[in-house]
């Protein structure tokens, strides 16, 4: 047996197999906490200012290497370097070696506990992230004081990183360091160290507990960011069996992404749009690079988090152009903010919502807040005069709403017109399907927009009452549901009837398992992660529609998903047998993380 098998979140696909590499340890278990006399009292006191000093010099350094590409991550360095530079963390370790003579180390963790104290107490999430912020940068800086840092210079050949949390600085340096694959304790599967794993396109695990005390540098790790394991200091035989597995892989990832760029069309002929779901610009290489026929959900509100401020329109019109005429005469759906629930900035804060979910969120907030839906509003017009852009409204309960986010739309419209100011005005606009209410009247919602996208992950939640980010009833999370297939049917049929798209853009539009039942409803097109467009595309082009209709009737008659998982489990033995090992690894995911 392995040493230990640890296990996380995987955020992005792949196996890798080589030598643990630490950075960032968390090193305040191990902080030496010792007061000293007062003739030493200045020797701490320098010992601190040059730490900070010497963070701040490396930080600035680092930036000025981020390519243009990933400018984002540039303010979020500008972020830490403020911190760095805030007298009020220094001023108040500086305080406490003087004041109780406590070592330089113990005196900034004191002065960091403060903080978090302090913050706690305030309890928005917003600042919550913040001072997730004001650590990762005091922990630098504590790693400097105890002599403890690592640097990824002295990585010797090429490693899989462990860290106790990745920062945007940390980014570029593995980008330039290229490194085999990482896990780290903190981070989700949307945190920024997710997307940015994605984007290396390098297998990663997030929200590895214990990850500190079971790997050491140097161990020799699998990391299978298939099932989301880390496997320490394997055996022969289990090495073997990684090695066969990763080689599988490989080879699987290279035939299907050498096909890639072929139009998703079924042997009998039907065509569907495989495009891609993006959180940042910088993901447009990797939707090109795997095939993507355009973007198909644009999550804009990631622009809004991560910072003190608002994005003003010009930044936001410069963003939204470059997405535009990169992707260009490929489409790209911008969705309108999607803030609330769990994704708040700071300038409207906290709501105090009991229930946040089915709170203040996407639409409803815009239209509460329309200066800033308005400022939105106008740079996605702008961009649609430099490439084939779309607009849709998430979170829509009702006519009455798409009729009053569509008024903002006519509003900035009419501004822009008279500013002299171009835009497209046949940008098409739609809306997401994601809330029981808006498939109820489906026949309604269809007449007052271009197209419909439905929003599995919510709708999923808010139609078998299961909360999507609590793991307790992750196992209740079902997309071969029975009710979850009749309600995406009803959809469909009821955008046909009005002759307009549909789309689906939720987790379930890259499930292998499902597609097959999505084409046989006639989807017309899926949206998913660009790492698995070449593998959905494939399905697709092997499939015939005759037999996707044939499948979808048998499962509608089912009463079970147990029933349901069966046909298509079959259907799947049957149509792609090359596939099976890949997807039986797939089927491990839903396991929830220890
Ligand atoms: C969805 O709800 O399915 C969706 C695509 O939106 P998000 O995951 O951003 O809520
Ligand atoms: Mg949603």
């Amino acid at each position: 047996m392995a040493d230990k098998i640890l296990t996380g979140i995987p955020v992005a696909t792949g196996i890798a197999i080589g030598k643990a590499f630490f950075v960032n340890r968390n090193h305040r278990a191990r902080l030496p906490r010792q007061t000293v006399t007062l003739d030493l009292v200045s020797n701490e006191v320098h010992l601190l200012q040059d730490a900070f000093h010497s963070v701040e010099a490396e930080l600035s350094a680092t930036r000025e290497h981020v390519p243009a590409e990933l400018k984002d991550y540039r303010l979020l360095i500008d972020t830490h370097i403020l911190m760095l530079k805030d007298p009020k963390l220094a001023g108040a370790a500086e305080e406490y070696i003087k004041s109780l003579g406590l070592n330089a180390a113990w005196a900034l963790e004191k002065a960091v506990s403060d903080q978090e104290a302090a913050f706690r107490a305030i309890n928005d999430p917003y600042i919550r992230e913040r001072m997730q912020d004001v650590r990762v940068v005091a922990d630098k800086v504590l790693a400097k004081i105890i002599g403890e840092e690592t640097d990824l210079g002295a990585m010797e050949g090429r490693a899989i990183i462990m860290a106790h949390d990745l920062t945007p600085a940390d980014t570029v340096e593995l980008q330039v360091n290229k490194i085999m694959g990482f896990a780290t304790v903190c981070g989700g599967k949307t945190s920024h160290t997710g997307i940015m794993a994605r984007s290396l396109a390098i297998p990663a695990l997030v929200g590895v507990n214990k990850l500190e005390d079971n790997v050491h540098d140097g161990d020799l790790v699998v990391l299978d960011g298939l099932s989301g394991k880390i496997v320490v200091n394997p055996t022969e035989t289990e090495l073997a069996e990684y090695n066969e597995r990763a080689a599988y892989f490989e080879e699987y990832t290279r035939k299907i992404k050498r096909h890639c760029h072929l139009p998703a069309e079924t042997i009998d002929g039907s065509r569907v749009q495989v495009l891609a779901n993006i959180e940042l610009v910088e993901e447009v290489a990797s939707v090109l690079d795997n095939g993507g026929e355009g973007v198909g959900l644009y999550r804009t509100e990631y622009a809004y988090l991560n910072r003190t401020d608002l994005p003003g329109e010009e930044e936001l019109a410069e963003k939204y152009i470059d997405l535009a005429s990169i992707m260009s005469p490929k489409k790209v759906v911008f969705r309108t903010l999607d803030l609330g629930a769990d994704k708040f900035i700071s300038s409207y804060g906290e709501l105090g919502e009991t229930n946040p979910a089915m709170g203040l969120r996407a639409i409803r907030f815009c239209l509460k807040n329309p200066q800033l839906f308005k400022t939105q509003l106008r740079a996605i017009l702008r961009a649609s005069a430099h490439g084939k852009v779309s607009l849709m409204f998430p979170m829509i309960s009702g006519v009455k709403e798409v009729r009053q986010a569509k008024a903002w739309l006519a509003q900035a419209k009419a501004e822009l017109r008279r500013e002299g100011v171009e835009y497209d005005p046949d940008m098409p606009v739609g809306i997401m399907i994601e809330l029981p209410a808006a498939v109820m009247i489906a026949e309604y919602l269809a007449y007052e927009v271009d197209f419909f996208s439905i929003g599995t992950n919510d709708l999923i939640q808010y139609s078998i009452g299961v909360d999507r980010t609590n793991h307790h009833v992750s196992y209740l999370y079902q997309p071969l549901h029975p009710a979850t297939l009749r309600t995406i049917k009803l959809v469909v049929d009821a955008a046909h009837q009005a002759g307009i798209e549909v789309s689906l853009c939720g987790e379930v539009a890259s499930d292998p398992f499902c597609v097959p039942i999505l084409l046989g409803m006639g989807i017309d097109s899926l949206s998913l992660t660009p790492q698995a467009i070449p593998g959905i595309k494939r399905i697709i082009r092997q499939t015939n529609m005759h037999d996707c209709r044939k499948l979808l009737k048998e499962v509608l008659e089912c009463r079970t998903v147990g029933r349901i998982n069966d046909l298509v489990m079959d259907n799947i033995f049957k149509h792609f047998p090359d596939e099976v090992t890949f997807f039986s690894s797939l089927l491990e995911n839903d396991e929830a993380p220890s």
